[in-house]
């Protein structure tokens, strides 16, 4: 089976590698041909374009930005499902809408391409290890074709529901997520203003009930002052969008949401859209005048 991968950010060339290095052939492509030439030292091969990537491909996985990305590069012109042939599969792996992945699902299925909407969960880190968490939605047949591509990427891999139940779950994720880093910035900030030094406060409390997989890892990063990405600001605003917008679409409230995509839409005014989502904390820092570090530094 020959796999097409459009998109070789971040995620995308971890990915692509863990691809390589479970025997399969990958074509890649990508907007910058810095990223393509990264991968193709690994042992990809050029594909020159969307509908070319597509062409020499059964399966083709996309992993960019948002849903209007995936929208053209698989519907625009020169895109994927002009080079596609009937019975290949698309496998999008970016966090977008899921109102975007059941629109592209039904012009893949009128041209018999199936389709399945898997993002991931698990940043960078886990793209590297390839013990990503991924969360996918599709038909059980469709799914079954993919799942041992996608096990070479993740350790967990789960069928949530239909087209666009992937989505729905990383949203549920990335809710969780930028409410718990927030949390994380105000249990940090006000234990710094009381004279306590911050990484003694984290290692008190990482194995009670507060302890999670998000305080481990972006605690560290925030005591460090290392706010290098990771996930970045901006695409996290991005998610927390389209679940503002999907709660909209169901009628339901999403209040904690709302108040943490503000906190990220100042950010991004203030410059910081590029940096780690860890940079939450910053916008609690500035409310309180005060820095998370340990005393006297
Ligand atoms: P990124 O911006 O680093 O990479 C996106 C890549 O897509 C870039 O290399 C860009 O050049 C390329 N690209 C954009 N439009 C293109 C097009 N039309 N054709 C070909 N290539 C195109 O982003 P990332 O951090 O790798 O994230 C990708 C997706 O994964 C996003 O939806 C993000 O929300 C999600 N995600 C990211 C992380 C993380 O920690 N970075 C974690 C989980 C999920």
């Amino acid at each position: 089976m020959k796999i097409g991968f459009i998109g070789l950010g971040i995620m995308g060339k971890p990915m692509v590698r863990n691809l390589l290095k479970g025997g399969y052939a990958v074509v890649v492509h990508d907007i910058a041909p810095a990223a393509v030439a990264d991968v193709a030292a690994a042992g990809a091969v050029a594909g020159g374009s969307s509908l070319a990537t597509a062409a020499q491909s059964d399966v083709i996985v996309t992993m960019l930005p948002d849903g209007p990305d995936v929208d053209g590069a698989v519907l625009g012109a020169g895109g994927i499902l002009e080079g596609a042939r009937p019975g290949s599969i698309v496998v999008d792996m970016s966090s977008i809408s899921p109102l975007v992945s059941q629109k592209i699902s039904e012009a893949c299925a009128a041209k018999g391409v199936g389709f399945i909407d898997a993002p991931v969960s698990g940043g960078e880190p886990k793209a590297i290890d390839g013990t990503l968490t991924i969360m996918a939605g599709g038909d059980q047949p469709t799914f079954d074709k993919v799942v041992p591509i996608l096990q070479k990427m993740g350790s967990s891999v789960t069928l949530t529901g239909p087209v666009g139940a992937g989505n729905v779950t990383k949203l549920a994720n990335q809710i969780m997520v930028a409410c718990n880093i927030a949390a994380m910035g105000e249990a940090l900030v006000l234990a710094t203003r009381a004279g306590l030094d911050p990484e003694i406060v984290f290692n008190a409390v990482k194995g009670g009930l507060a302890g999670s997989t998000v305080l481990n890892a972006k605690a560290p990063m925030v005591i460090a002052r290392n706010f290098k990405p990771g996930f970045r600001i901006e695409l996290h605003e991005k998610d927390l969008r389209n679940a503002l917008l999907a709660g909209e679409s169901m009628k339901v409230s999403l209040p904690l949401t709302s108040l943490v995509q503000q906190m990220l839409i100042s950010l991004m005014n203030e410059g910081k859209g590029g940096l780690d989502h860890s940079a939450i904390v910053t916008f609690i820092e500035r409310m309180a005048g005060i820095e998370v570090k340990p005393p006297g530094k």
